[in-house]
């Protein structure tokens, strides 16, 4: 089902979700979240989705990029889903990117990220995951794990002056920022 994306200003973006108990994991109630925010979130053309953007107070977020056209400079994630989601940053760097939100309509701006984290969490059939995001895709995973703590992209944001509606970004800055994400995705390989 195709649930409604609250925007920013509602409280319920600004919760800290509990995590999901390991053995109800499988259950309906939790299973059927998992498939609303997958259709959400590909209804709406989102990169990702987490429970807070649909008011669910649960620690889990789906992740998919896949020729996205709200993102067409993003490098492809596979269909992820991540309940309890920790991530660990493994360098100092950061790469500074331009990010949007679907809770955050028709903006973006200009955020810091690790380019390097290591995620863990659990699969939607309970399985742990461990893996490394690097590159664009490491910050796309960061931006999700944040709803869960409740931050919004503009909540990391140094300079608000980089804040942009879409149209001026496609005017402004995207030709820009595809060429800063062709030279992150070279040293990071995504
Ligand atoms: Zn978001």
């Amino acid at each position: 089902m195709i649930r409604q994306i609250v925007q920013i200003g509602n409280p319920a973006l600004r919760e800290i979700a509990s995590r999901v108990k390991e053995s109800e994991i499988t259950s309906n109630e939790i299973q059927s979240l998992i498939d609303d925010l997958i259709e959400t979130m590909r209804d709406a053309n989102g990169a990702g989705l987490a429970a807070t953007q649909i008011a669910v107070p649960y620690r889990i977020c789906v992740i998919e990029v896949n020729k996205n056209p709200r993102y067409p400079y993003k490098p492809d994630i596979p269909l992820t889903v991540l309940i309890n989601p920790k991530v660990t940053f493994l360098t100092e760097e950061r790469i500074n990117v331009y990010e949007g939100c679907l809770s955050v309509p028709n903006l973006r701006g200009r955020v810091d990220r690790c380019p390097e984290v290591l995620i863990e969490g659990f699969d939607r059939v309970g399985k742990s995951l461990n893996f490394i995001a690097k590159g664009i895709s490491a910050g796309t995973f960061q931006h999700e794990l944040d709803h869960l703590d409740g931050l919004v992209f503009t909540d990391r944001m140094n300079d608000a002056s980089s804040l942009t509606t879409i149209d001026e970004f496609a005017v402004n800055n995207e030709e820009e920022f595809k060429q800063q994400v062709i030279s992150i995705v070279k040293n990071y390989g995504s």
